[in-house]
């Protein structure tokens, strides 16, 4: 039976990219080595990581002033080492989830931190307006897809301050105006790649600026000088997201990518809204194109457990909540083909007429 794969992370890759990769781990380029038994300094490699960088500079519209690198330690490393590289005395954060909030736990290690918004009041349901950015603070940190709890943020704010955006689990889904931000980063793993690659798009001039040690590894200059190969990156993640991004680039791009992501999303919010079994339970201005995340109506609690199986017993792969929501969350990143949204819609609807 096909397998329609909701997992939040890691999570769906496009099926050019799995045979791709899986021919360069056995033979890159016809060279009788696989990507994975040769320097990261050789030729061969060095095409790969530049290819990479190339492309996301290309994707995303990248300015000349800013650097692509690929590090290890994932997203959660990051939470570290911008507080690590730019903090003096104030950050402010945003607290949309439980990813923010690791990040708001880490920079408090660095100095003050000013929670300028926070959900935390409905479970992390919205995404804050009406916010303000001080404009003392030496940055300000956002988690631009909130992974867990299904909401994200649609647009590019305005900062008086540098920017700075995890968007581990949204990065490519939609044009970005790179240049409101200060860093952007987040973990391969969702939308990009196989996990093990950590990305950071980077301005060299908000560094600089602190007074404290950093250790060598910890320092975005480090990697800069050294274009991410002051130590050995992460080779074969990197040459996935290569072939992801190959991939985005045949497709048309990330304007391309938005709008099948909003016709995903549009196609299974209806069905939440629509059919008598479920709700969704993120507020609809602020709901996620990539996680979908959805709970039985009040009076059909008890069957959590049967839909589950039921669509288990589809094909559908991942779509349990995370338990800080529960009920059921549909992954639908950028690999993500219709079809497996069509086939979940049926089978809710399939449940629906069993049940309501
Ligand atoms: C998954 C995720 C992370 C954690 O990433 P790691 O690479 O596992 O450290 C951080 N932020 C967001 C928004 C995520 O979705």
């Amino acid at each position: 039976m096909k397998k329609h794969n909701f997992s939040a992370g890691p999570s769906i890759l496009a099926q050019e990219v799995i045979e791709n990769t899986a021919n360069a781990v056995k033979d890159l380029n016809g060279m009788g080595l696989s990507v994975m038994e040769i320097s990261h300094r050789s030729k061969d490699f060095q095409a790969v990581m530049d290819e990479t960088v190339a492309l996301f500079r290309e994707l995303l519209d990248i300015p000349a002033n800013y650097h692509v690198l690929f590090l290890g330690g994932g997203a959660s490393l990051q939470f570290c080492m911008v507080p690590y590289n730019l903090m003096k005395k104030k950050a402010a954060y945003l607290e949309t989830g439980t990813w923010a909030k690791k990040a708001i736990k880490e920079a408090k290690g660095f100095g003050e931190v000013d929670v300028v918004g926070s959900s935390s009041d409905k479970n992390f349901n919205y995404i804050p307006k009406g916010f303000t950015i001080p404009s003392d603070a030496d940055y300000f940190h956002i988690t631009t897809n909130n992974t867990i709890f299904g909401t994200q943020i649609h647009e590019d704010y305005d900062s008086p301050v540098p920017m700075v955006a995890d968007m581990s689990s949204d990065i490519f889904s939609r044009p970005i105006d790179i240049s409101k931000y200060a860093i952007i980063y987040g973990g391969a793993q969702k939308n990009l790649g196989p996990a093990g690659a950590t990305f950071v798009i980077i301005r060299e001039d908000i560094l600089g600026k602190v007074d404290r040690h950093i250790p060598t590894m910890l320092d975005y200059k480090t990697h800069i000088d050294k274009e991410s190969m002051f130590n050995t990156p992460p080779c074969l993640p990197v040459y996935a997201c290569m072939e992801t991004l190959r991939w985005l680039k045949k497709l048309g791009g990330v304007k391309v990518m938005q709008k099948m992501n909003q016709e995903k999303a549009d196609l299974l919010y209806n069905e939440i809204e629509r059919n008598a079994l479920f709700v969704g339970t993120a507020e609809k201005d602020s709901r996620s194109l990539m996680n979908i995340c959805f709970v039985m109506q009040d009076k059909y609690q008890d069957l959590e457990k049967e839909f589950l199986e039921f669509a288990t017993s589809k094909g559908m792969v991942g779509i349990k909540g995370h338990r800080s929501v529960g009920g059921f969350r549909a992954s639908t990143y950028n690999a993500m083909p219709k079809e497996s949204v069509e086939a979940l819609i049926e089978v809710m609807q399939e449940f629906e007429k069993k049940h309501a």
